[in-house]
């Protein structure tokens, strides 16, 4: 039997969040018939990201380099990092274009049900690079999800030597950065609540 690429590639396409069997061939029959040479370009642009792009060796922000382009601007303070469950979180924060600290990308949250623990995420290796760089301050700005709360507290408490503020303002119960505005996350990050205050 023949293979039919049509239908292998309005299967692979259903891949992506939020895009049905519907979506799907729409997209599909878009690219060939319509725009080839954006398709071509899709692509090549798909295939090179997903060989070459890794984590920034510093934050673990998605990268290309060996380290990202916010840990590469001298310009930013190396003495604040800003702690995000996931590299959206990064994209949100840097479109207010309001912070000019560092991250650390968690790549996920707590959650002791599903057996994620502290070095599942990376909690260590933030506390390591904590007291290599004798960071000053650390902002909190997980979601406001139970598990959100509790990666925050876990952070918390285990940080000793610089001061620590989680982003609360206008950041709905159960909320993830990624749908928030970016001007609510702006005044989150400015009206930043200090947490580690005994
Ligand atoms: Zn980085």
């Amino acid at each position: 039997m023949n293979k039919d690429l049509l239908l292998e590639l309005i299967n692979a396409l259903t891949i992506l969040p939020g895009v049905g069997k519907k979506s799907a061939q729409r997209m599909a029959l878009y690219l060939l018939d319509k725009n080839k040479d954006g398709a071509r370009i899709l692509a090549n642009t798909l295939a090179d990201a997903v060989d070459n792009i890794q984590r920034c060796s510093s934050c673990r922000m998605l990268t290309s380099n060996e380290v990202c382009s916010v840990c590469d601007d001298n310009s930013r303070d190396d003495l604040s990092i800003c702690v995000v469950e996931n590299p959206s979180d990064v994209l949100a924060i840097e479109s207010t274009g309001g912070y000019r600290g560092k991250y650390f990308v968690l790549m996920g949250r707590l959650s002791p049900i599903d057996g994620i623990g502290p070095e599942d995420i990376g909690i260590d290796d933030l506390l390591k690079l904590i007291e290599s760089k004798s960071v000053k301050e650390i902002i909190l700005a997980t979601s406001s999800t139970v598990e959100g709360d509790a990666t925050a507290i876990y952070i918390k408490d285990h940080v000793k030597t610089a001061k620590v503020s989680r982003i609360s303002y206008g950041i709905p119960i159960g909320g993830e950065l990624e749908y928030v505005d970016g001007t609510t996350i702006a005044r989150a990050i400015e009206g930043r609540i200090e947490v580690n205050v005994d």
